[in-house]
């Protein structure tokens, strides 16, 4: 352990680290990329978590609330400085940014209490976990376990079919999509205890619930979901998107899904 880390003080002065958005040297995530990290704040539906224009149950989770999630909460928008992050983190082996990135899960349950007794990191599918060599949400989740001493549990969903990319999927598409993509690993094991789950994106929560959907088999109590960042399933802003903020776009996207949906 104490030759790990001197070597990892070696490399750091060898290679000190590099911010992941604008390269300034010094650290993963410098200082002044952060401060460009758009937060969803406290506007948003107190169940799936989404931005609203104020506090309130969206129309969705009026007719289809997220169950057995009692809520899911994203800290910042995807997107500029946090899609670089999460983007290095998942698919550039940057590994170091799950603790930057996971200091802004601390901070938000400093910020909004919950009480929970593990931490469920969204598994990977096997296949993929043996191509990227970790799971990005575990690292996050153990960043959460140094900090506050609850356990990560990584044995207790699996990933039991491999899901294709969702970006173009509709909201129901997505749900269908997720069906049966998660199991419990062996039985009912947790007895009613708290459990949030953790995730890097929640884009409409259809991931996040088919977990919860199988934590519930493993015999979990209240299940919430906390994720660094909230996205909104297409790439770029339509032309008559530019100038508003991220939260008023997420509104605007999220209205044409009602009628797809
Ligand atoms: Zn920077
Ligand atoms: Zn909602």
């Amino acid at each position: 352990m104490a030759v790990r880390r001197l070597l990892r003080g070696a490399a750091e002065i060898l290679y000190p680290p590099r911010c992941v958005s604008c390269r300034r040297l010094g650290s993963h995530l410098c200082h002044a990329c952060r401060r460009d990290v758009q937060w969803i704040g406290d506007a948003i539906c107190v169940r799936c978590g989404g931005p609203t224009l104020e506090r309130c149950i969206c129309r969705f989770c009026q007719q289809a609330p997220p169950d057995p999630l009692r809520g899911v909460r994203g800290v910042t928008f995807y997107g500029g400085v946090m899609a670089f992050a999460i983007h290095a983190l998942k698919y550039r082996g940057k590994r170091q940014l799950a603790r930057p990135l996971a200091g802004y899960l601390i901070a938000h349950l400093d910020a909004h209490p919950l009480r929970f007794d593990a931490l469920a990191p969204v598994p990977l599918h096997p296949q993929r976990l043996a191509l990227r060599g970790y799971n990005q949400a575990a690292l996050l989740a153990q960043e959460i376990t140094r900090a506050r001493g609850v356990p990560t549990r990584e044995d207790l969903i699996a990933r039991t079919r491999p899901t294709p990319p969702q970006i173009h999927l509709s909201r129901r598409e997505r749900r269908q999509n997720m069906l049966a993509a998660f199991a419990p690993v062996q039985g009912r094991t947790l007895n009613g205890d708290a459990v949030l789950l953790i995730d890097d994106v929640c884009t409409t929560g259809a991931t996040l619930q088919a977990c919860a959907e199988a934590l519930c088999d493993a015999g979990a109590g209240d299940i919430w979901a906390l994720t660094v960042a909230r996205a909104w399933p297409k790439r770029e802003p339509e032309a008559w998107e530019r100038g508003l903020s991220p939260a008023e776009v997420f509104v605007h996207w999220d209205a044409p899904q009602m009628e797809r949906a």
